[in-house]
């Protein structure tokens, strides 16, 4: 007998985890959805779609399709619109949602972050503080990295999975294409070989990306935080173990 439908919201390594411990049990039936912003996303056990869905509609027109009888958001803390979209279209059709919410990064003695609500205002933050010909590491993704053409004066280093279209970029960027687990080495040899003196994230939490802000930390330089936005209204849990347990009650 097959088993009972599950879409997981996906793009991150919770979202693959989570896909890969319920193929070995054999009781889901996965469907992970990416948005297929990444060309060559990693191999996932069970079905994967690509692509929007077209709003909160067509979600909620995909889960009656499919007769899908739960869904587990695991998108990244900063994709708000999909979890906002998966909160209106469970709510519509009456499937139970859980969103996976990784805790957020908090900062320990010795840190020295600059709380700001988007990259526009990270920009703004740059342009006052800094001297001119000061370098800075963008740790950001593609689509957030056009509000730093606003800082001329100044030299990035921009990390990200995907190469940024060339017009977003400012015009001193050096791109370093490259995808986490980063080590506190490797982020340490990067902030030295590069005099960078400051970075700016996405407080996206979890350990694989978490060892600039040690490195940071050590080089006693700002780290630029960018704040989450609001979560969407979902019952939520912290890791993939929970959301396993969720999985294993009855709705
Ligand atoms: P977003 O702003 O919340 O989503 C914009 C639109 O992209 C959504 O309305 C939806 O289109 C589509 N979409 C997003 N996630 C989708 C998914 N898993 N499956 C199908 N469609 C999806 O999201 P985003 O910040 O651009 O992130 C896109 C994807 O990258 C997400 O899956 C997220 O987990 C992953 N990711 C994001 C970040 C980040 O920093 N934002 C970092 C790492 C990974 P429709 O309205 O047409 O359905």
């Amino acid at each position: 007998m097959a088993g009972r439908r599950l879409l997981i919201l996906g793009g991150t390594t919770e979202a693959a985890a989570l896909a890969r411990a319920l193929a070995e049990a054999g009781e889901w039936e996965v469907t992970t959805s990416l948005a297929g912003r990444t060309r060559a996303p990693a191999a996932l056990p069970g079905a994967v779609r690509i692509g929007g869905f077209g709003g909160a509609n067509g979600l909620a027109a995909y889960l009656r399709a499919e007769r899908i009888e739960r869904v587990i958001d695991a998108t990244h803390p900063f994709a708000a619109s999909m979890s906002a979209n998966a909160a209106a279209a469970c709510a519509e059709v009456g499937v139970p949602l859980l969103r996976i919410e990784r805790p957020a990064w908090t900062p320990v003695p010795g840190d020295r972050w600059i709380d700001v609500a988007d990259a526009e205002a990270a920009a703004d933050w740059l342009t006052g503080a800094l001297p001119a010909g000061a370098a800075v590491l963008l740790t950001l993704g593609r689509q957030e990295v056009a509000p730093f053409k606003r800082c001329p004066t100044l030299r990035f280093v921009l990390r990200s999975i995907e190469p940024p279209a060339p017009e977003n970029l400012p015009p001193d960027c050096l791109l370093l294409s490259e995808r986490g687990p980063f080590t506190l080495d490797g982020e340490r040899a990067l902030i030295g070989r590069h005099g960078i003196r400051a970075v700016v994230a996405k407080n996206a939490g979890g350990d694989a990306t978490a060892a600039k802000l040690g490195a940071a930390r050590e080089a006693a330089i700002p780290v630029v935080m960018i704040r989450r936005p609001t979560p969407a209204t979902a019952p939520a849990v912290p890791d993939v173990a929970g959301a396993l347990d969720w999985l294993s009650r009855p709705r």
